[in-house]
Parts: C-alpha cells; sequence; structure tokens
C-alpha cells in the first residue's frame, strides 16, 4: 500500500454532556484515523454518538478529553477543511436552486464571474440539470437533498462528512443519491479526499464504503472495523457482499455466525431443539415498525397496549424478533436492533429477502430447506417432516411445523402444497454459505 496522508486522527476522544447528576457519557476513548482515499463507513444504533463524532471532527465540538488533529496539527475550532452534509439539507427558500449553491462559492471568496459557470457544472454534476431557477418548495425531497450536495460540493471540502444523508428521502430517490455521490467520488470528480459517512443501514455501509467503523452504545465507543474489499459496481446479491453484510452484523450484534455444524446440518437430522415462538410475522413486522415509531426502545407493556395485544399474546412475537435478531429485550424495554431498523424501513420484497437470510440460520427452517433442495422434485411429504419432529418437540410438532412453513412462506423459501400434502420449494436456488 503506497503511503497516504493522514488526514484525521482522533485520539482518544471522550465527549460527556451535562453534569452530575445529569452527567452523560456520549463517547469514550474513541481513536479514528482517516488517511486520503478513505470512505469511511460509520455505523451503529442511534444514541452511539455517531452524529457527535462527526461534529467533533469538523470542529463543531469541542472533545471533553482526547484531542483531534487535522493533516498533523490539533484542531482547534471549527475544520476548515470539513463540510457536513445533514439528513434534512436547510437551503435559503428564497433563493432558487442556483442561487443556493452560487451562495456557498461566494463564501468561499470565489470572484464573481466564476461563480456562476461553477455553480452550473455542480448543479449538473449532481443531476438537477434543467433545475436552476426553481425554488426549494418546489422540489421533492430528493432533488432538496440533491442541492445540498451540491452546496456542500461547492464548498471543495477535503473532508465531506456525510450524517445520515439518505435516510430522509425515500427508497428510489436515497438509491440514485448513492449512485451520484459514489460516481463523483470514484470518478475523481469532486477534490475531496475523503468521506466519513454515519448510516444506520448496513448494506447502505457495504455498498458505498471501503472501511467500516462500527460504534455502540453505553457508552458510545468504536466497537470494531471491518475493511471492504469489494470492487465497485457493488451488487446487494452477490454472496460477497451479503457475507460482509453478515460480518458487520455480527460485530454489532456480538454474535458469532453460527457454528458450520448447526448449519451444516446432515440432511435428514433436524438441527438442536430450538422451538420456533408461535408468531405471525405480520405481526413482527408491526412490532418493529412500532418499536421504531417510538425512537427504537419502548416499554414491552406499553407496546401491547399500542397494538392492543395481550401481554401474553405479545410475548411470542418478541421471542420471534428476538430469534430473527429484529430486536432484544432489556429490563421490561423492547430495543430494536439496527437489523430490526433496516427491516422495518424495507420494501415488501427487501423484507422477503431479510428475513429469508435470517429464517436459513434457524435450525428447523434449515433442516427443511435442505431436505427439500435435496429432493429432486423439491417435494416432500408433510408427515415425514412431522414424524422426524415429533421426536423433539411431542405434541408440539405440528404447531412447530406449522410455524416454519408460515415463516418460510413470507420469505418464499418453500411453501405448503394443499392438494396434495406437500412442502415444495418453488425456485430452488443455493444456499449462502
Ligand atoms: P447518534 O448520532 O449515534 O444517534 P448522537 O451523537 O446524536 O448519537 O448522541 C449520542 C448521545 O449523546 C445520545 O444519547 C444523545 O442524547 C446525547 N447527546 C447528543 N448531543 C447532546 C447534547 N447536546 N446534550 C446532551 N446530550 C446529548
Ligand atoms: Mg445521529
Amino acid at each position: 500500500m503506497s503511503a497516504r496522508d493522514t488526514l484525521v486522527e482522533v485520539r482518544d476522544v471522550s465527549k460527556v454532556f451535562g453534569r452530575e447528576p445529569r452527567r452523560f457519557v456520549a463517547l469514550e476513548g474513541v481513536n479514528l484515523t482517516i488517511r486520503e482515499g478513505d470512505f469511511v463507513g460509520l455505523l451503529g444504533p442511534s444514541g452511539s454518538g455517531k452524529s457527535t463524532l462527526l461534529r467533533i471532527i469538523a470542529g463543531l465540538t469541542p472533545p471533553s478529553s482526547g484531542e483531534v488533529r487535522y493533516r498533523g496539527e490539533p484542531l482547534v475550532g471549527v475544520n476548515p477543511h470539513a463540510t457536513i452534509v445533514f439528513q434534512t439539507f436547510a437551503l435559503f427558500p428564497w433563493l432558487t436552486v442556483l442561487q443556493n449553491v452560487e451562495v456557498a462559492l461566494r463564501a468561499r471568496g470565489m470572484p464573481e464571474a466564476e461563480r456562476r459557470p461553477r455553480a452550473l457544472q455542480l448543479i449538473d454534476l449532481v443531476g438537477l440539470d434543467g433545475f436552476e431557477s426553481a425554488y426549494p418548495r418546489e422540489l421533492s425531497g430528493g432533488m432538496r437533498q440533491k442541492v445540498g450536495f451540491a452546496r456542500a460540493m461547492a464548498v471543495e471540502p477535503e473532508l465531506l462528512c456525510l450524517d445520515e444523508p439518505f435516510s430522509a428521502l425515500d427508497v428510489l430517490s436515497a438509491e440514485a443519491l448513492r449512485g451520484e455521490l459514489l460516481e463523483l467520488w470514484l470518478g475523481r470528480h469532486i477534490p475531496t479526499q475523503a468521506i466519513l459517512m454515519v448510516t444506520h443501514n448496513i448494506e447502505e455501509a457495504v455498498f458505498m464504503a471501503d472501511r467500516i467503523v462500527v460504534m455502540d452504545t453505553g457508552p458510545g465507543r468504536i466497537i470494531g472495523e471491518e475493511r471492504v474489499g469489494l470492487k465497485h459496481p457493488r451488487h446487494r446479491k452477490a454472496a460477497a457482499f451479503q457475507a460482509q453484510v453478515d460480518r458487520i452484523y455480527a460485530l454489532i450484534t456480538g454474535e458469532t455466525p453460527p457454528p458450520a455444524a448447526v448449519l451444516g446440518t446432515a440432511p435428514g437430522q433436524p438441527g438442536p431443539k430450538v422451538p420456533l415462538p408461535r408468531a405471525d410475522l405480520n405481526a413482527v413486522a408491526g412490532l418493529t415498525e412500532e418499536v421504531l415509531e417510538e425512537g427504537g426502545r419502548a416499554e414491552l407493556f406499553r407496546l401491547a397496549d399500542a397494538l392492543s395485544f395481550e401481554l401474553d399474546d405479545l410475548l411470542p412475537v418478541v421471542d420471534a424478533m428476538e430469534m430473527l435478531s429484529f430486536g432484544r429485550t432489556e429490563r421490561g424495554d423492547l430495543v430494536i436492533t439496527p437489523l430490526g431498523e433496516t427491516f422495518a424501513r424495507a420494501s415488501i420484497l427487501a423484507r422477503k429477502e431479510i428475513v429469508a437470510a435470517r429464517a436459513l440460520r434457524l435450525p428447523t427452517i434449515r433442516w427443511i430447506y435442505e431436505l427439500l433442495q435435496g429432493d429432486e422434485d423439491h417435494r416432500l411429504p408433510y408427515d415425514r417432516f412431522l414424524q422426524r419432529l415429533a421426536a423433539d418437540f411431542g405434541e408440539y410438532a405440528d404447531e412447530q411445523l406449522d410455524t416454519a412453513i408460515s415463516w418460510a412462506r413470507f420469505a418464499e423459501l418453500f411453501a405448503f402444497d394443499d392438494a396434495t400434502g406437500e412442502l415444495f420449494i418453488e425456485e430452488p436456488v443455493s444456499v449462502p454459505s
């Protein structure tokens, strides 16, 4: 690797808000180095101090202890080489798109004669050609965010800091804008030397960044780092991409991926006796959405109330959420995981894919799927599975099998054919290892 100049060095930085008894440690012992050419993704649940770290690096707020160096010099005050793009970029509503970008160029001291052609060029770059004289209110959220990007580019920051820049956008605009940013960056159409992007979306980080730094809460800190070695353009469905998502996921949850011994169960051998909770996945989706709406954490009894569930009926749904790694319980609260958040925000199709990937880690579902895959017609009688499951689950075997089928149907892994009494796979694909 060639020696690349170091831009940012964060050394043992902590950030404390308030004082006793309200003292709150937002960041503790954070170390991070960003070099020229880096595209760093900063990933972590809400409250893990991502925005705070970004603000410290941009010099908008000082650390409580530790230091930040920029190109070797201690950072004092606002970092003139860094620009932050926030989730929703504030534009001047009384200025046109062109004027909004020109303002940033003027602030940089660019002579008037050069401003207009440069602003037009930037507007073109982010794909807003034709909207130069529109006002912000006439634009969609995605287009406004593009103006925000154009304005950030106008500053020509050496370090571009992005704080969840796509999360307020609809799915299509977000994807289009990700593509445009990547093109600007990879094609070296902007003088920016490094990008630091905060996100809570694992796939987004793997799609864009080359290094992913993972943070966690309590106190906010860095818990690990992964290098993304995938070439651009990256494909979300590629096995290598999903494997990378899984590794980051494991880092976040502290869950080591299940050992091959559990996953690669020999055909005909069900995995260990892990019963599936009797829960409908649509209820799991509803609960996950509700927790997200309440800020990612909510008391169980309040959730039961909000969803008009008896607490006893809610618990299997909570178990299912935990089993799929969408949430975890903590002292009577249900806390959403990054995967749960991704699921809650995902389209129906993406939800099926997420559930499919998780469900294949559950021994019973995996076992059924592998048996069906191994069969020539990908069809086997219900009773055959029932008999084998009875050995593990006794009188609850049919309940287990029905739950497995309903989850698998949601994920489009396999289904039950009423007419023949068989389980079948419609489109067998190879199981990711
Ligand atoms: P993230 O961006 O990862 O969601 P933040 O950096 O916004 O996390 O916040 C980390 C923690 O610090 C949160 O618990 C938040 O409530 C707290 N926090 C952030 N800014 C302030 C502030 N100005 N005063 C008090 N607490 C704050
Ligand atoms: Mg934040």
